[in-house]
């Protein structure tokens, strides 16, 4: 079987990511997203497992000190990390696994496995963001100028990566950012794989 691509999608919050992301899963079965541990607090309607693996300070350390992340970042004062162990399972499964980080988990990323593919996700303008930012309703108005901030300090990683999208008009996004999914699923040293015995009746 085909071994699975690994794919890093980066965004500034409030982009438009998870929700993108999320479709996307919804169309193809082929894709999993890995969740990941993080040691910030759970906003409400946040499912543990879920939406992320929470764990305390001591339980994260303890599992840098066991080797068990592919990467880690320290974001807004949090930590977040993705379970090594994992990615390997589903990519070995022939699953293309998406990691929703930010660019220093990216960067990891990219020196650990440098078959990997990224895209970056940004928004239609400054505004839109800020106004998507507002509309969260989740937290103070110094976390939304914070992470405005915040914001504009991941967008300037964008050259880093293989893919931009701009997510204004969402389902022309999400043609988008499948696309590359599809795209990079087509191609030949993967559909050889894929399509052996077709390939070999084909041609005998
Ligand atoms: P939030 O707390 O708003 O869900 O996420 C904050 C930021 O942390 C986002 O940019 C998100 O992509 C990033 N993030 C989430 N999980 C991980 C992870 O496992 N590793 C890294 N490096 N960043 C992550």
């Amino acid at each position: 079987m085909a071994k699975g691509t690994l794919y890093v999608v980066s965004a500034p919050s409030g982009a438009g990511k998870t929700s993108l992301v999320k479709a996307m899963l919804k169309q193809d079965q082929s894709i999993v997203v890995s969740v990941s541990h993080t040691t910030r607090e759970m906003r409400p309607g946040e499912v543990d497992g879920v939406d992320y693996n929470f764990v305390s300070m001591d339980q994260f350390n303890e599992m840098i000190g066991q080797a068990d992340f592919l990467e880690f970042a320290e974001v807004f004062t949090n930590k977040y990390g993705t379970s090594q162990r994992w990615v390997e399972d589903q990519l070995e499964q022939g699953k293309d696994v998406i990691l929703e980080i930010d660019w220093q988990g990216a960067q990891q990323v990219r020196r650990l496995m440098p078959d990997c593919l990224s895209v970056f996700i940004l928004p239609p303008s400054r505004e839109a963001l800020e106004e998507r930012l507002t509309n969260r309703g989740q937290d103070s108005e110094d976390v939304i100028a914070l992470r405005m901030s915040e914001a504009v300090s991941e967008m300037s990683h964008y050259g880093e990566y293989d893919f931009l999208v701009i997510n204004d008009d969402f389902d022309q996004a999400l043609l988008e950012l499948h696309g590359v999914f599809l795209a990079q699923r087509m191609k030949i040293e993967q559909q050889r794989e894929r399509c052996h015995d077709l390939l070999a009746s084909l041609l005998s």
